[in-house]
């Protein structure tokens, strides 16, 4: 049954995501009574959305599975907390035009979507007004203009909402437009939908990306070991064996992966597959998620057997995103996170 199901092709698992939480709690064989109300509640706010295939990653009846809390609502989410806001990174400030984030020096993000195959409860744009955002086919023209105004772009990332929601059609169309542009050389995707859907990672992906004139890099999200089943592993080492650079980033989140040796797992997971782990975020404090939060001394000494155990290029960067700095911060050393 299991090989069925994994069969499925990614649109049709795109199309039959689990939104009710009543339902995914049944899935898990978990007694509603005490997790139900909450995750109601919590859900109006941002609302539940999850692939049969990464529920199927969890533990049945494991009410603490590190996978099942990145996912289910949870009545914390609807608490205030000072510091945690909608917009902790400030990127009203850097919306330029609709669909585009220019952050970073010779980076540019370009949003073209704002679906997501998951809704990860920690997420920083998890209050971004995508719908007011979005690109129309004709503002190409004006992304063009910007771009070529700005010559110190080099590199465009596609970033979340989730480019790979997007069929490869039109996930085509952008590229080629990109590749139109000498000044642009790299193209970096951000995506989450390789480790919830790996069906995504289909033949005709791999063609696109591996044709592309552009330096191409992807970037997934893991942030623990079970997400990287056989299946998953397979389908990253399909585009690392096409010579694409493969990376993971990670957010260090309270109940999910705050241990060093679910750190260490996770890199040496992600390294059997070809992915080098990039960078371990620590939580962008956006409101509803305060309760995935820790105290910077567990941080600190987390990292710090993590540099301890594993080879240099298995340990991800240690890094806090600060609204209007032009990089993404280092922390580890640093006085204070
Ligand atoms: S997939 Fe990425 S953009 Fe989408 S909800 Fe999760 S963290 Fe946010």
């Amino acid at each position: 049954m299991t090989y069925l199901y994994q069969e499925q092709n990614w649109q049709s698992q795109m199309s039959d995501l689990i939104t009710s939480p009543q339902e995914l709690l049944e899935q898990l064989q978990l007694s509603p009574t005490e997790l139900l109300s909450g995750a109601l509640l919590a859900s109006e706010q941002f609302k539940l959305r999850v692939p049969r295939a990464f529920v199927k990653k969890m533990e049945i009846g494991n009410a603490y599975d590190p996978l099942l809390l990145q996912v289910l609502p949870h009545h914390l989410e609807l608490e205030e907390h000072e510091g945690f806001v909608t917009d902790p990174l400030g990127e009203e400030q850097a919306n330029q035009l609709p669909g585009v984030l220019h952050k970073y020096k010779s980076r540019f993000l370009l949003t073209l979507t704002g679906a997501c195959a998951v809704h990860c409860r920690y997420c920083f744009r998890r209050h971004f007004p995508y719908q007011e955002n979005l690109p129309k086919n004709d503002d190409w023209l004006h992304i063009k203009h910007y771009l070529e105004q700005h010559p110190e772009i080099n590199e465009v990332i596609l970033s979340g909402g989730d480019p790979l929601t997007l069929s490869n059609r039109k996930l085509a169309l952008w590229i080629e437009r990109l590749e139109s542009l000498a000044q642009v050389k790299i193209l970096r995707i951000h995506s989450r939908v390789p480790i919830v859907i790996p069906e995504r990672i289909d033949e005709e992906l791999v063609y696109l990306l591996k044709n592309s004139r552009l330096r191409v890099i992807l970037v997934v999200h893991a942030n623990h070991a079970a997400e990287l089943d056989a299946l998953t592993c397979s389908k990253l080492s399909m585009l690392v064996k096409e010579q694409i650079l493969v990376l993971n980033q990670a957010v260090l989140l309270k109940g999910v992966n705050n241990s060093t040796s679910v750190l260490i797992e996770l890199s040496q997971r992600l390294f059997e597959a070809g992915v080098l782990p990039y960078y371990l975020h620590v939580l962008d404090k956006v409101k509803g998620a305060h309760h995935f939060d820790l105290h910077t001394n567990e941080i600190d000494d987390i990292y710090r057997e993590l540099l301890a155990s594993l080879p240099g290029y298995l340990v991800p960067k240690l890094v806090r995103e600060i609204a209007g700095e032009k990089n993404k911060t280092p922390l580890f050393g640093a006085s204070s996170f």
